[in-house]
C-alpha cells in the first residue's frame, strides 16, 4: 500500500477537506499514475452531496484524471513509465458480458466507477481523482497524445467523451441542425464536436452573458431558452438536440422543437425528475427521448486521438485544490469557463 493525499467529503453537505488514504500494493496488470490535473464535473457535486442517493462516504470525487506513469505492473502492456496517460470514470468491469464485449463497459452491470463504487475484487469503495496518485487496472488506462495541453485534456476524460458518444451513435454530421442545451462542462465540448463533425449547431441557454462565447465555441446560432418566441422559431427543425442540464425541467419545451424523427437525448442527471414529458409531441411526429452514459474505453481511446489530431480540448479555469469548495459553489450558479480543473501539483504529497 502507499499513502496518499486528497480532497474528500467525509460525509454529505460537509465541505471537501484534506483527506489521507492508501492506494492499493500494484497487481501484476496495474499502473501506478501521479496525478497531475483532475476536472471538476457536475456529477462529482451530485454525489459529493448525496443527491442521487447511496453515496458511500468518506467520497474522494474526480474521474477526469490526467497524470504520468510512476510504476506498472510485470504484466503490463502498452505502458510505460513517464508516459501521459488518463483515467475517465470507470476504473474495471466484468469483461465477459454482452457490453463488455461490444466494448461498451459503460453499461456492465459490474463496471466498477473511479468513485463512490467498490474496486472489483475487494469490495472496497474506490477514491477518485482529487488526489496525488492513482492505481488503475492498464485496460482502463488513455493513452495521452503529445500534441494535446495535459490540464485542458482532463475534462475530455468524461465532459468529452459524454458528449462525443452521443453525436457519435446517432451519426450526427454534415447537413444535421443540432442543439445543445446548456452552456457549462458537457455543453461546451458538445458544441465544438458537433461544429467539428459538421452540423449546424444552435445552443440553448437560460444564460445570456454566454451566447458570445458559444459563437466562439462554434455554435452557429444561440437561442435564449426563456424566449417564448426564439423557441417556436425553431419548432419541428432539429435532427437531435443534446441537452446537458442538471436541473428538472419541461422537456417538451425542446421535443417540439425536433423534426419527424428527431431524438432529444439526455445526459443531464438532475437529483429530481424532469416533469412528465407529453405524449403528443412524441407520437404526432414519432420523436424520441432517448439517455447516453458516457462512452466505453475504446470510444474513449477514439476521442482522444480525434481531439489531438483536429486540435480539440476545453476551455479551463485552473484552481488550486484549496479552492474546490468555492469552485462547487460557481459550478451551481452556471459561472465556470467552462470547466474547472484542479491543479494538484497545489498538494504536498506525504
Ligand atoms: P455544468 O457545468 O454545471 O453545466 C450545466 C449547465 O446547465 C449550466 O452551465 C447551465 O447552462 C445549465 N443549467 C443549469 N441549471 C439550469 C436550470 N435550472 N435550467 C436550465 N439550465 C440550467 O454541469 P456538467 O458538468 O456539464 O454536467 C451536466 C449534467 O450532466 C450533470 O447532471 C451531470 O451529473 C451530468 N453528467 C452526465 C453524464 C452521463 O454520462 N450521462 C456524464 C457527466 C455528467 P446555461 O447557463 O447555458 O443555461
Ligand atoms: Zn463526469
Ligand atoms: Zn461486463
Amino acid at each position: 500500500m502507499t499513502q496518499t493525499i486528497g480532497y474528500a467529503a467525509l460525509q454529505q453537505d460537509a465541505p471537501l477537506t484534506a483527506f489521507s488514504f492508501e492506494r492499493r500494493e500494484l497487481r501484476a496488470t496495474d499502473v501506478q499514475i501521479e496525478i497531475l490535473y483532475c476536472g471538476v464535473c457536475h456529477s462529482d457535486i451530485h454525489q459529493a452531496r448525496n443527491e442521487w442517493g447511496g453515496s458511500t462516504f468518506p467520497i474522494v470525487p474526480g474521474h477526469e484524471i490526467i497524470g504520468k506513469v510512476t510504476k506498472i505492473g510485470d504484466a503490463v502492456t502498452g505502458f510505460k513509465i513517464g508516459d501521459s496517460v488518463g483515467v475517465g470514470c470507470m476504473v474495471d468491469s466484468c469483461r465477459t458480458c454482452p457490453d463488455c464485449h461490444d466494448h461498451q463497459e459503460q453499461f456492465c452491470n459490474q463496471a466498477s466507477f473511479t468513485y463512490n463504487s467498490p474496486e472489483k475484487q475487494t469490495g472496497v469503495n474506490n477514491y477518485g481523482g482529487y488526489s496525488k496518485q492513482i492505481v488503475v487496472n492498464h485496460d482502463f488506462v488513455l493513452h495521452i497524445s503529445d500534441k494535446l495541453d495535459l490540464a485542458k485534456t482532463a475534462p475530455l476524460l468524461c465532459a468529452g467523451i459524454t458528449t462525443y458518444s452521443p453525436l457519435k451513435h446517432w451519426n450526427i454530421g454534415k447537413g444535421d441542425k443540432v442543439g445543445i442545451v446548456g452552456l457549462g462542462g458537457l455543453g461546451h465540448m458538445g458544441i465544438k464536436f458537433a461544429h467539428a463533425f459538421g452540423a449546424h449547431v444552435v445552443l440553448f441557454t437560460t444564460t445570456p452573458a454566454k451566447a458570445e462565447d458559444a459563437k466562439r465555441l462554434g455554435a452557429d446560432e444561440v437561442v435564449i431558452s426563456s424566449n417564448t418566441e426564439e423557441m417556436q422559431a425553431h419548432q419541428g427543425s432539429f435532427n437531435f438536440i443534446l441537452n446537458t442540464v442538471a436541473a428538472p425541467h419541461n422537456l417538451d419545451d425542446y421535443t417540439l422543437l425536433l423534426k419527424r424523427d428527431g431524438i432529444l437525448c439526455l445526459v443531464g442527471v438532475p437529483d429530481q425528475p424532469h416533469p412528465s414529458p407529453s405524449v403528443g409531441p412524441l407520437i404526432f411526429k414519432r420523436r424520441s427521448i432517448v439517455g447516453s452514459l458516457i462512452g466505453g474505453i475504446k470510444e474513449t481511446q477514439e476521442m482522444l486521438d480525434f481531439c489531438a489530431e483536429h486540435d480539440i480540448s476545453s476551455d479551463i479555469e485552473i484552481i488550486p485544490m484549496q479552492k474546490i469548495n468555492e469552485a462547487y459553489t460557481r459550478v451551481l450558479k452556471s459561472d465556470v469557463k467552462y470547466r474547472f480543473v484542479i491543479d494538484l501539483s497545489s498538494l504536498e504529497a506525504v
